[in-house]
């Protein structure tokens, strides 16, 4: 529980809209597999990199001109949903499965180029591919805006009569009519050209906002001696510059290590502050021009607010009921919290007998030192025996024994950087899916982690296809050593990818994936954390340099040491959850936003904010998130209620994997949420293991 970080996002197309279409999961997808559909073959890929040192710098027509072809397509089934109407001559009568299909063949069209176009946006390392990739976003949103805002194809399917249809069927429709709805698809004329406008120029901002975080890489130069605590492979690998100073970055693999190890206070400070600069202040009028879009198309639709509109599809229905989930988490953290800070105040102290609060660039740092004092656990003990490699491979045999799957490394795949792996997924000798592992940093990636869509599966049509994009150590670059958090990171992640694996069979392409309810998607991800910190899990694959494995009682004391700042991490989350909540649920007009920050920071965290931050400008929830940063925590309670199951039958029983497999992840969104958890659960989700979670003793 890293308070310096925001979660990893599973990432989203970059308008968090509703549309006619299941909201488009992100990013892209070059690689398309087995399918009777006019789909590119990998070999024009826009990044056609071979296993070479070198990307090749290609074009960006390709890719264009795929997307192009995609949006065509859509545009022509588009055509055809808007002649089904009305009751013009037509050589056969219009039946359920003729406009089904239309709308199906429509939105795996639209998934392909909004997939593709998110994806190389946010990795391509050529500029180039980069912008046109942003280009093709920006058209295919415009499209799906127009869509969601198309009378006839409303008509077309309000008019169906689907009481002889499958509950397949019937949801598909439900779900689409309740989506067009929520459009506007009802408003006049000038009211929908206006929705439309406002929506362009939301993706056009969004865009701007997460360029303005992923191209402001910010740097302090220190001297060597304020390295001091670092490991000291790390240190090895910061040499100092010509000037006799150590620059460290803002990329996680520096910055994750310096706030938890560093001793200089001071220097903590400067790196901390400079993290929380970024995207400042270009991301300031970016924010603002973002809140405003969104209030007026909340008020066009029908909606008070932003908030209310963005919760209106999920699980917890409203607003106020996202006020109400926070508060009530809040509260039953508080205790905790106010516990954990008088530990925190006694460290610092006596380290410097006049301090008098602890300070947000301290807390990591001074956690650190509790954990080694109290719990005796050094986080760099453990990274010895976390070689990125050990760890990826231990993820692969894990979730293949788990899930009753096998992964093949797939050679010849073509990719957009050489230093992506691609595996073929097997179930027995059935190829299942692919997966895409895109993990080190690089300069023009996207930043955080985070799974991203290739391929949408769809059953007889095309497989899954999903990508991790992380920024883990690089083992050809480095020692490839990381730390425990990065190691939960990565099994969060993978939570996702297989929930898009497992999810990828549905025969609607509106249910593939994880295309479930927006709050529930972080659950799959969340549970798979809890493996992380299990030692039989761990002891298969984590060994040091000498084959020595992972030492038992370490994983104790790790598990022990995280119990502390928990109350802590939750308030924070909570003050994270607020702020985006509180920027939405307002009209935005003259909104100080560092007032906003500093007030909400206040109510929820055990830190202030901090003078000359601002960190709305680098929080990029705000873009594909929005209001809905409690989606995390909400996940949560029911990640904790689901994995009371396994703690009961075995976490690494495959009887009890296998049907959370059946019953939660291949469903997709072929149900709601709540009903599958009930199923898998047999009975509705509570907050039970949540509280018992956050209030067990230490
Ligand atoms: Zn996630």
């Amino acid at each position: 529980m890293n308070t310096a970080l925001f979660p990893c996002a599973r990432h989203f197309a970059v308008l968090p809209m509703v549309s006619a279409l299941a909201f488009a999961q992100a990013c892209g997808s070059p690689t398309v597999q087995p399918t009777p559909a006019p789909l590119p073959a990998p070999a024009d890929l826009p990044a056609a990199a071979t296993p070479t040192t070198k990307a090749p710098e290609l074009p960006p027509d390709p890719l264009t001109k795929r997307c192009m072809e995609r949006l065509e397509t859509a545009r022509s089934q588009r055509t055809a949903l808007a002649s089904f109407a009305t009751d013009s001559p037509r050589a056969a009568p219009v039946t359920p499965t003729a406009v089904i299909n239309a709308l199906n063949e429509m939105t795996i069209a639209i998934d392909l180029a909004s997939a593709e176009s998110s994806l190389m946006f946010a990795v391509h390392p050529d500029k180039a591919v980069r912008d046109a990739a942003g280009k093709c976003e920006q058209q295919t949103e415009q499209l799906k805006t127009e869509i969601a805002l198309d009378r006839a194809i409303y008509d077309a399917i309000a008019r169906l009569d689907v009481k002889s249809e499958g509950p397949d069927v019937k949801r598909l429709v439900a779900l689409t009519l309740r989506d067009f709805k929520m459009s506007g698809v009802d408003k006049d004329e000038a009211t929908r050209a206006r929705i439309k406008h406002l929506q362009d120029e939301l993706v056009q901002v969004g865009q701007a906002f997460e360029k303005g975080i992923a191209s402001d890489l910010r740097k302090v130069a220190l001297q060597p001696a304020q390295l001091k605590g670092l490991p000291q492979d790390w240190i090895d690998a910061h040499k100092p510059n010509a000037e006799g100073k150590v620059e460290i970055s803002t990329d996680y693999p520096d910055y994750i290590p310096f706030m938890q190890y560093a001793e200089d206070d001071a220097a903590r400070k400067s790196l901390y502050v400079v993290y929380r600069q970024r995207g400042w202040p270009a991301n300031k009028a970016n924010l603002q021009k973002m809140l405003e879009i969104r209030f007026e198309l909340a008020t066009l639709t029908g909606f008070a607010t932003w908030a209310e509109r963005i919760t209106a599809d999920k699980m917890i229905k409203n607003a106020k009921a996202v006020e109400e989930f926070v508060t009530r988490v809040a509260k039953a953290a508080e205790p905790r919290m106010k516990a954990e800070y008088q530990v925190l105040l006694a460290e610092l102290k006596a380290m410097d007998k006049a301090a008098t609060e602890v300070n947000d660039w301290q807390q990591a740092y001074l956690q650190g030192r509790v954990k080694k004092a109290k719990f005796a656990f050094d986080a760099q003990a453990m990274r010895p025996y976390l070689h990125y490699d050990k760890v990826k491979a231990g993820l692969l045999e894990l979730t293949g024994r788990l899930f009753g799957i096998t992964y093949k490394p797939k050679k010849d795949a073509t990719v957009w950087h050489p230093s992506v792996e691609v595996y073929d997924v097997f179930e027995g000798d059935k190829h299942y899916g692919t997966i895409y592992l895109d993990m080190h940093p690089r300069e023009g990636k996207y930043k955080h982690a985070a799974q991203f869509t290739l391929v949408n599966g769809v059953a007889g049509r095309q497989l899954p296809a999903g990508v991790l994009v992380c920024n883990f150590p690089n083992p050809k670059t480095g020692n490839g050593l990381m730390e425990h958090k990065e190691v939960e990171t990565f099994f969060h992640e993978f939570g996702h990818l297989i929930h898009h694996t497992f999810g990828g069979h549905q025969a609607m392409p509106r249910f593939a994936g994880v295309a479930t309810e927006w709050d529930f998607v972080e659950a799959p991800s969340q549970i798979f954390e809890e493996w992380a910190k299990d030692y039989a899990t761990l002891k298969v694959f984590a060994t040091n340099d000498k084959g020595e494995p992972l030492p038992e009682d370490l994983v104790k004391k790790l598990v022990a040491a995280d119990e502390f700042g928990k109350g802590l991490w939750v308030r924070h989350q909570m003050f994270y959850a607020g702020l985006s909540l509180g920027m939405h649920n307002r009209d935005p007009k003259g909104l100080d936003q560092d007032a906003l920050v500093s007030e909400i920071q206040g109510k929820y965290s055990a830190y202030k904010a901090v003078p000359d931050t601002h960190m709305q400008a680098s929080f990029g929830h705000l873009n594909g998130y929005s209001a809905i940063y409690y989606t995390y925590m909400w996940s949560m309670v029911i990640a904790k209620d689901m994995f009371s199951r396994f703690v009961k039958e075995g976490i690494s029983n495959p009887t009890v994997a296998m049907r959370y497999r059946k019953m939660v992840l291949e469903p997709g969104g072929s149900k709601d949420a709540a009903d599958l958890v009930a199923d898998f659960l047999g009975r509705p989700y509570d907050f039970k293991s949540y509280e018992a979670w956050l209030n067990k003793k230490k």
